[in-house]
Parts: structure tokens; C-alpha cells; sequence
């Protein structure tokens, strides 16, 4: 079977694709420029059932039916969606290629009649109140749901507020299409925390420049120095790419996962809890990793997070900080030495 990763160059669509070539599907990568297909095949080794296309406009429903159309996918799961703090005008950069992007990916998907499922990424931002602030005892699920709107998006006051409405209304626009009439494939939703852990080895970026946003936030925790503050923790929900990479594939699988939502998370974390767990692993680095006030845990306490029906339907285990910080570590240090 033939299976569709939008922004296939990405940081958690680079393990998609290796968790899908592991499970011997073929796989269409699309990036949005040419210049960036030859690096998606040498992350995979040239693997002969790995295909890239160029989708210059994520946004144009036709490019994606002209190009994926004539090869009778059973199915696409859309990453390919700005996630970074940078966007100077927000609805030119941030909402309008998340949402349109996404109903674009839906329409086109509406008319190849090969497709049975779109596996759409969103975010705990779709799915956390942040003006709500820390609220101990709440315990959010995926039945939860941001209150950001796209005009929230469009005259947020910063970046990531921009970002979460983004992500929000790209979700409601991609449920709202599903009632639009009736369709020959299912929509599913994954809904991760703050992604953190290990580039494929092939995919390590050139420099720290490069780093996806959420790992550079674990950069910015552990490289600011030993004497030096914290940066404030953001999220402060976290889970490992490898357990998103496998919530994909078992979203592709799972047959009565069709029509749900799913919160992927391993837990709560602070910036002082990822300075903790580094200092503990990697002595090596002791003068690069602030010490903070050890033991200290600031956003454990704002509100807690479940993922029991992800657990049940999708049964995906979560890696624990020590996994993930123990191998991305030492690539972050490879990275800044330019190795
Ligand atoms: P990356 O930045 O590593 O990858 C993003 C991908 O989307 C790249 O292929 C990028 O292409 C593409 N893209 C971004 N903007 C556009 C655009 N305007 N037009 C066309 N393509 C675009 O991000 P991640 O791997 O971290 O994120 C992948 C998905 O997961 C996103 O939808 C993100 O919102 C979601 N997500 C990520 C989380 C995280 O912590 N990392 C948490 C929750 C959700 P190019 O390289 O050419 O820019």
C-alpha cells in the first residue's frame, strides 16, 4: 500500500517515513522545493520504496490531485505546517498554510478515490487553554479544545499564540470539511505534545540554525551554561518522536481509530527538569547545563495530562526523558561542533 507524508524533509515526518518503510508500506514523501528531495532519499538510505515529490504550494488542492492523484494512495498523513516563532505576518506565515494547507490536503483527497485515511497532526496547542494559566487538578484529555480562533491567529500579540491558533483552526477546518459531504475516507487526529528526541542519523541538521523548534527549546535548556539562568519552560507538555512516529503508523492501522482525536504525550516537563535529567546522563556536558535550583519543578503542578484513550486504541508506549535526552544530547553537542 501506498502511503503520502506531507513535508516529508520535517523532523517528526523524517521518522514517519522510517517507521512506514519499517512496516513495508511505500512511501510518497512531498517537500515544497526541489532542492530538497535528494536529502529525504539519502535519510533513508535510497530506499526503493521511498518516493519524493515536489508540492511547491501546500495550499493548491490541484498541484497535490495533478501530482498524488495518478498514484492511488490509500492514504496521507499531513505534517507539513509552519512550526516556528518567526513569523512576522501572521496569517500570511502561519494561519493561512496550516488551514488552507489542510483543507487543501482534504479536497484534493476528496477526489482520488484510492484514499481511506488522512492522519492530520495537530498539537496540544489545539487542544490547551493557555489565557487559562496554571490550573492544578485539571487534567486535560483529547476531548479538550483551545479557544484560539483564526482571527485570534491573525492579531495574536506573539508568536506562539499565532502558532497555537494555527494549529487550532487548521483542526476545526479539517473536522468541518468531514461533515461537508459524504467522503470515502476517515480523518484522524493526533494531538502531540512538545516533540523532543534523536534526528535520524542521515537527517542531522547542518547546524544549530537548523534544529526544529522544539528541540531547540531543549538546546536552550541545556547549552546555556552552568552558572546561567534557565530559559522559561514552554508547553509544558512533551513526548518522544519516536512514540509520534509509531502513534502515525498505528493511526494508519488501527481501523476503529477512524473519527478520533488523540493526545500523544509522555508528561509534564520544566526546563529545570531537562537540565536535571542531562546533568544526571551526561556529567560531559556539566559546564554547558545550568544547574537551576536541582529538584525544582515548576509547571508539574499547573495541570496534568491523559492519554488513557490513546493508550486503549492506540496502544502506544511512551519513552521517558532519560531515552530521549540520553540520544539527542550528544547530536544537539555533534551539531554545534559541526559533526
Ligand atoms: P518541521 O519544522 O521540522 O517540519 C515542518 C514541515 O512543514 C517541513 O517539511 C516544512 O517545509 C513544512 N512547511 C512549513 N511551512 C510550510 C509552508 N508554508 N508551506 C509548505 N510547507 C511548509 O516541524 P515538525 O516536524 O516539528 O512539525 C511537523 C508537524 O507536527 C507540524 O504540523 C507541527 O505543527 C506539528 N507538531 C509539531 C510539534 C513539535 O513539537 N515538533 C508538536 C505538535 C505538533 P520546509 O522545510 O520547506 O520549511
Amino acid at each position: 500500500a501506498l502511503v503520502v507524508v506531507t513535508g516529508a524533509n520535517g523532523f517528526i515526518a523524517q521518522h514517519c517515513v522510517a517507521a512506514l518503510l519499517e512496516e513495508g508500506y511505500h512511501v510518497v514523501g512531498t517537500v515544497r522545493s526541489a532542492g530538497k528531495v535528494d536529502g529525504v532519499k539519502t535519510s533513508h538510505q535510497r530506499h526503493p520504496r521511498l518516493d519524493v515529490v515536489v508540492i511547491e504550494d501546500i495550499t493548491n488542492a490541484q498541484s497535490y490531485l495533478d501530482v498524488l492523484g495518478p498514484l492511488s494512495p490509500v492514504a496521507v498523513l499531513h505534517l507539513a505546517a509552519p512550526f516556528h516563532y518567526n513569523a512576522t505576518n501572521f496569517e500570511r506565515d502561519m494561519m493561512i498554510p496550516a488551514v488552507q494547507g489542510s483543507t487543501a490536503t482534504l479536497e484534493a483527497a476528496a477526489q482520488i478515490k484510492s484514499i481511506r485515511r488522512i492522519i492530520h497532526t495537530n498539537s496540544f496547542a489545539s487542544i490547551y487553554d493557555a489565557a487559562a494559566g496554571p490550573a492544578p487538578g485539571k487534567t486535560y484529555t483529547a476531548q479538550d479544545w483551545s479557544p484560539l480562533t483564526y482571527e485570534d491567529g491573525v492579531h495574536a500579540d506573539n508568536a506562539p499564540t499565532a502558532y497555537r491558533a494555527s494549529k487550532t483552526a487548521a483542526e476545526k477546518a479539517a473536522w468541518k470539511f468531514m461533515e461537508s459531504r459524504p467522503l470515502g475516507f476517515d480523518l484522524v487526529s493526533l494531538c502531540p505534545g512538545m516533540v523532543f528526541g534523536p534526528f535520524l542519523p542521515e537527517a542531522k541538521p547542518k547546524s544549530i540554525a537548523g534544529v526544529n523548534t522544539s528541540n531547540l527549546l531543549v538546546w536552550a535548556a541545556v547549552s546555556a551554561g552552568r552558572d546561567n539562568a534557565l530559559p522559561p519552560t514552554r508547553g509544558p507538555v512533551w513526548v518522544d518522536v519516536r512514540d509520534v512516529a509509531d502513534a502515525h503508523v498505528k493511526a494508519l492501522r488501527v481501523v476503529e481509530a477512524g473519527g478520533g482525536r488523540y493526545l500523544l504525550a509522555s508528561g509534564i516537563y520544566c526546563n529545570q527538569e531537562l537540565a536535571d535529567v542531562s546533568r544526571r546522563l551526561f556529567p560531559k556536558y556539566g559546564d554547558r547545563i545550568p544547574i537551576g535550583e536541582p529538584g525544582k519543578r515548576e509547571s508539574h503542578t499547573h495541570f496534568g495530562v491523559s492519554t488513557a484513550e490513546t493508550d486503549k486504541v492506540l496502544g502506544v508506549k511512551w519513552r521517558n526523558l532519560e531515552q530521549s535526552l540520553g540520544e539527542l544530547l550528544p547530536q544537539l553537542f555533534e551539531v554545534e561542533r559541526g559533526q
